[in-house]
């Protein structure tokens, strides 16, 4: 099924993946960098002959860069159970289970528990031979393409299945890094552009093009002149070092002139205008065109010139509220305005830099001149495109009462002043910067500081109860897809909770299977509610705000199931929810039928291990 594809790579026809693998082992194993670095050199040298070769094999070392090949859509949930059908495993063995718990083991697991790749290398060993079949660079980067572009889960599975005959355990354990994106080689992306080429790191900032890097720079003694950014391509971000404090930080920049800007929570986004043309680029490289419903208009009136570049956050504004949406929007939105759906939430764009203007690069002038060329190019409009200056932009036309967004910031206790007020307005924090410096792709450096509150990341399982169903769309339409769970009042001594508080809102972590388990055991119990005629059932304490309203609420908890969940990144304070922390991305790891209703953790326990995590 292979031959005849339209595949687009080439190179590699001669390099075995097979001595890959051993690079890999080795430079795994190996300690000390400079051991890695001359092993990854010496492949380099010895095997990549053709000038194709060099982007055949950098693309598999360096998988999270490449942007030649869509994305698998593999998450390692949905690459666990395309594996299982490709290995033709019940679902109920053991090995199919600790593929899919994966991250706390199934049965009789070992260490390896959380990572992926290392759970399914040790299921691969018992079902896979160990001889190789001789597989190439040239046609593994065949499959991969055919992985990327296949559509649905039975192609990918099929896709799968063909490369577990082509290869043996180890080598499929390195392609599954490879489609996770991360080969844990502990060498940075830095060296291996350097052993690559002098000039590598430096092109690829301003290109972000894998293939063109390798392509331009096949030889190491011949040198590439530095180049500027251009219009069209990605530029790598400059990006902000975290302090601890606001001292920390005016230690920092001690002396410089600084301004301290409010931090959005949205999509970092660089917008690149060539005349009509527009590019939404995101941090890793990808052109987010959902972004052109909603903003081409605003954006070709109202940026006064023909090319330019601007760096950016994309939000959501919220115009019935008069602030900011909450992170996590952005893509419901851009599809709302897709289909001309009318909404007080509109994406917004807020520009803090512009990188490019008319023909030429202006990385190299000061942040102060870039903010007074900024003020000149882009005319702002309340809610739906604003500049981030000290006293224009969005500062210009704030209502009053409403937040200021950046100040230049002359005492330690300015920006103390600052970070609390956004703290308490519920911002992400701050982010300081030199006026005097220039923008400098990839940069990490401390020209650019962060400052954020603590935030947690909670040590144990939350066991809470679900309370309510919301139904799905799609495949999912007319049927709950995901669950309101609360967390229970605290209850008096030795009794059982009385009354549970809205929490989170949650759909992912399960198997469709799974899920259909939780909802046909609680059909008969789910009910409808006309709002705003009928108020929620009295046991559950909810906000007003409309978005959490369920489709359905459980009849009563008793009836109810408790379910683990876990949540990968911070936790936030919430309004949408009547308690007073929320999960972001919260995910279902277990369903515990095992567990009766009333051990739901309660509102105080979890308010103790917010602070305690924060150490507080
Ligand atoms: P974080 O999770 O804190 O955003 P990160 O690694 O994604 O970390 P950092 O470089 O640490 O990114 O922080 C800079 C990010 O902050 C930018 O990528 C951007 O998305 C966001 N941001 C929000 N507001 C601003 C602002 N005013 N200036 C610069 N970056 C901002």
């Amino acid at each position: 099924a292979l031959d005849g594809g339209g595949n687009s790579s080439v190179g590699g026809e001669d390099i075995k993946f097979s001595v890959m693998v051993s690079l890999f082992q080795w430079m795994q194993k190996s300690k000390s960098s400079a051991k890695k670095r001359s092993k990854f050199r010496k492949f380099i040298d010895t095997f990549c002959r053709k000038p194709q070769d060099n982007f055949a094999a950098m693309r598999l070392i360096l998988p999270g860069l490449d942007r030649e090949r869509g994305s698998y859509g593999l998450k390692e949930h949905v690459l666990a159970t395309c594996l299982i059908d490709a290995l033709a495993m019940s679902r109920e063995s053991d090995d199919a289970r600790r593929l899919l718990n994966w991250r706390k083991g199934g049965p009789k697991t070992g260490s390896n528990a959380g990572n992926f790749s290392l759970v399914a290398a040790e299921v691969l060993q018992r079902r896979q031979g160990m001889a190789s079949a001789g597989l190439t660079i040239k046609e593994l980067n065949d499959f991969l393409d055919h992985l990327a572009s296949s559509e649905n889960r039975a192609e990918k599975t099929s896709i799968l299945s063909d490369l577990i005959r082509k290869t043996n355990a180890q080598e499929m354990k390195w392609i599954i890094m490879i489609i996770l994106k991360d080969l844990k080689l502990g060498i940075s992306e830095k060296s291996i552009f350097h052993e690559f080429h002098p000039d590598a790191e430096d092109l690829f900032n301003v290109t972000c093009d894998l293939k063109l890097v390798c392509e331009k720079l096949r030889d190491r003694s011949q040198r590439h002149k530095r180049q500027d950014i251009e219009v069209g391509k990605p530029v790598r971000p400059q990006l902000a070092l975290r302090v601890s404090n606001a001292s920390a930080a005016w230690k920092k920049l001690y002396g410089k002139e600084v301004v301290v800007e409010c931090k959005f929570d949205g999509d970092r986004i660089q917008i690149h205008k060539n005349n009509s043309e527009l590019n939404f680029f995101s941090r890793n490289f990808l052109d987010h065109q959902e972004y052109a419903h909603g903003m081409s208009d605003v954006i070709t009136q109202n940026i006064l010139a023909d090319k330019c570049i601007l760096d950016g956050e994309m939000l959501v504004w919220d115009a019935s509220i008069n602030r900011f949406a909450e992170f996590g929007s952005n893509q419901e939105i851009a599809k709302a305005a897709r289909e001309g759906l009318d909404s007080d939430r509109q994406l917004c764009y807020v520009a803090f830099d512009i990188l490019y203007v008319g023909d030429t690069s202006v990385i190299h002038r000061s942040l102060k001149e870039r903010q007074e060329i900024l003020q000149k190019v882009v005319m702002p409009i309340k809610g739906r495109l604003e500049i981030l200056v000290p006293n224009g932009g969005l500062n210009a036309h704030r209502l009053s009462g409403e937040p200021c967004w950046s100040i230049i910031a002359r005492s330690v206790d300015d920006v103390d002043k600052f970070f609390k007020g956004t703290v308490e307005n519920r911002d992400e924090g701050v982010v300081l910067k030199d006026l005097t410096s220039k923008w400098e792709p990839s940069d990490r450096s401390g020209k650019w500081l962060k400052l954020k509150p603590d935030y947690v990341r909670p040590g144990s399982d939350l066991d809470v109860l679900i309370i309510g169903g919301y139904y799905g769309s799609g495949r999912h339409g007319g049927e709950v897809a995901q669950f309101l769970v609360g967390l229970a009042e605290p209850p008096a001594p030795n009794t059982y909770p009385r009354r549970f508080i809205s929490f989170c809102r949650v759909g992912t972590g399960v198997s469709d299977e799974e899920r259909n388990t939780i909802v046909t055991r609680l059909k008969p119990y789910f009910r409808k509610y006309e709002y705003p005629k009928q108020a929620p059932p009295t046991f559950y304490q909810v906000t007003n705000n409309a978005k959490e309203r369920p489709d359905v609420w459980v009849e009563s908890p008793e009836k109810s199931i408790i379910v683990s969940i876990t949540s990968d990144i911070r936790t936030i304070r919430t309004e949408v929810f009547a308690a007073p922390y929320s999960l972001r991305f919260p995910r279902i790891d277990k369903v515990r039928y095992d567990k009766p209703w009333h051990e739901c953790l309660d509102v105080q326990s979890f308010v103790d291990l917010v602070h305690s995590t924060n150490g507080t």
